[in-house]
C-alpha cells in the first residue's frame, strides 16, 4: 500500500527536517511546495516572479497555484508509491483538493507537529537557504550544514526569515492553516505529535504513530479519503 503522508504545524516546526527523514527512510519524494516556489522564483519562472512578492511579504500563494504545483507533481511515477507534503495543504480549500485527488489513492497520512510560538521564533532565525538554488538546508544530526546538499552553494537566510516577517507568517498560519488541525482531526489516520523534543525523539515517534495510523486507516471503513 502507498504511504501518502501530509505533515502539519507551524513555519520552523520541524516539518521540512522531519519530512525529509521520513521520505528518505521510505523511499518516497519529499514534496515541498516551499521548495518548488523558491526553486521558480529562482528561474524567475512566470509562477516565481508572481509568487516572490507575496513569499517576501510572508503572505501565502493563491490556491489555485499550489493546487496546480501538487496536482501535477503528485501525478509523476516516483509519487506512486508514496509521498510526504510538506507545507501543502495550508488553507482549507487546499485541503479540500487533496482530499479530491486522494479519493482515488487513499489513504491519507496526517502527521500534525506541534511546536510554542516562543520555541518558533527562536528556531526560524536560524533557518538557512541556499542562494545558489533556493533549497532549504536541513541540520542533520545536530551538525550545522555548511553547503547546500543539492548543489553545493553558499548558504544564506530566507528573506522571509527575518522577525516581523516571522511574526507575520505565525498570524497567517493561525488564521488560514490552523484550522486545518480540526478538519482532519476526527479522521482515523490523524497524528499528533509534539514537536518541542529533539529532533530524533521527533523523527522516532512519527514513525511509531504513522505505523499506528495505518492500523487504524486500514480499519476504517467508508468510502472518503482516509
Ligand atoms: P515554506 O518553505 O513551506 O515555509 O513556504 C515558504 C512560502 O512559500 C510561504 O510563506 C508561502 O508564501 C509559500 N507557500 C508554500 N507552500 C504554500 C501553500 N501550500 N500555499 C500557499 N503558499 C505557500
Amino acid at each position: 500500500m502507498a504511504l501518502n503522508l501530509i505533515m502539519l504545524g507551524p513555519p520552523g516546526a520541524g516539518k521540512g527536517t522531519q519530512a525529509e527523514r521520513f521520505a528518505r527512510a521510505r523511499g518516497i519524494p519529499r514534496i515541498s511546495t516551499g521548495d518548488i516556489l523558491r526553486e521558480a522564483v529562482h528561474e524567475g519562472t512566470e509562477v516565481g516572479v508572481r509568487a516572490k512578492v507575496v513569499m517576501d511579504r510572508g503572505d501565502l500563494v493563491g490556491d489555485d497555484v499550489v493546487i496546480g504545483i501538487v496536482r501535477e507533481r503528485l501525478n509523476r511515477p516516483d509519487a506512486s508509491d508514496g509521498f510526504v507534503l510538506d507545507g501543502f495543504p495550508r488553507t482549507v480549500a487546499q485541503a479540500v483538493a487533496l482530499d479530491d485527488i486522494m479519493a482515488v489513492r487513499p489513504p491519507l497520512i496526517v502527521v500534525d507537529i506541534v511546536v510554542p510560538e516562543s520555541e518558533l521564533v527562536r528556531r526560524l532565525s536560524f533557518r538557512l537557504i541556499c542562494a545558489d538554488c533556493g533549497v532549504t538546508a536541513h541540520p542533520g544530526n545536530g551538525a550545522a550544514p555548511v553547503s547546500c546538499r543539492k548543489c553545493g552553494g553558499p548558504l544564506i537566510q530566507r528573506t522571509d526569515d527575518t522577525d516581523a516577517v516571522v511574526r507575520g507568517r505565525l498570524g497567517v498560519y493561525r488564521r488560514d492553516t490552523k484550522p486545518l488541525v480540526e478538519y482532519y482531526r476526527s479522521r482515523p489516520t490523524f497524528c499528533s505529535i509534539d514537536g518541542a523534543q529533539a529532533a530524533d525523539q521527533v523523527t522516532a515517534d512519527i514513525a511509531a504513530a504513522v505505523e499506528a495510523a495505518i492500523g487504524r486507516g486500514a480499519r476504517a471503513v467508508g468510502g472518503r479519503a482516509l
